[in-house]
């Protein structure tokens, strides 16, 4: 199906809104462009949410977690970005594993440990990109690459081309 993540990203925001008010966590977001995607609106939202919930889980009272999405012409990039705990370079190639939690042991943040694995799942799914950065202490980066849904009055390579480059008046007529 036809996904506006658009409309969907700004709906899972406002669900998350209360947690982080709650939490004293500032969470703030653009008006998302308006762009579809083939796939499956329930995982979509299942993806972002899980996403924003670690971020806004993740970082300390006065922080913030901003939600922003690129488009180019093939792909919508997301981007949750958040000023929290961050995560350490050894740990950060395991965080998509399931059950891995860093810092297990201690019972400070509650959770599974499969919240990730199964956003790495959904993005595999709908044949998209997820990544991370982070910094301890300073906070986590992570964005989703999903890909467009070509409509109809969408370029074709050449035309693309052409209105990328030189005026076409040097076609040979
Ligand atoms: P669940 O999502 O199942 O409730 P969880 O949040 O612990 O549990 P994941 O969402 O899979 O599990 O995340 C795995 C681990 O990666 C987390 O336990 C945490 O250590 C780390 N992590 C994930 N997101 C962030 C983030 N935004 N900032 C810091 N650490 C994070
Ligand atoms: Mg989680």
């Amino acid at each position: 199906d036809e996904v506006p993540v658009g409309a969907l990203l700004s709906d899972v925001v406002s669900r998350c809104d209360a947690t982080a008010k709650k939490k004293g966590v500032e969470l703030v977001a653009d008006t998302f462009p308006d762009c579809f995607i083939n796939g499956h609106d329930v995982w979509i939202s299942q993806l972002f949410f899980n996403l924003i919930d670690n971020a806004i889980k993740f970082t300390p009272a006065g922080g913030r977690v901003s939600v922003s999405v690129d488009l180019d012409a093939a792909q919508a990039h997301f981007k949750i970005r958040d000023s929290g705990v961050g995560i350490s370079a050894d740990h950060l190639p395991h965080v998509f594993e399931r059950f891995y939690r860093v810092d297990a042991s201690r019972e400070h943040y509650r959770g599974t440990g499969l919240g990730l694995s199964i956003c790495k799942s959904i993005v595999d799914a709908h044949h998209g990109l997820i990544d991370v950065s982070s910094v301890v202490g300073e906070g986590t980066t992570f964005v989703v690459s999903l890909p467009l849904n070509a409509s109809e009055d969408t370029p074709t390579e050449g035309a693309g081309e052409q209105l990328a480059g030189e005026p076409s008046e040097s076609v040979a007529s």
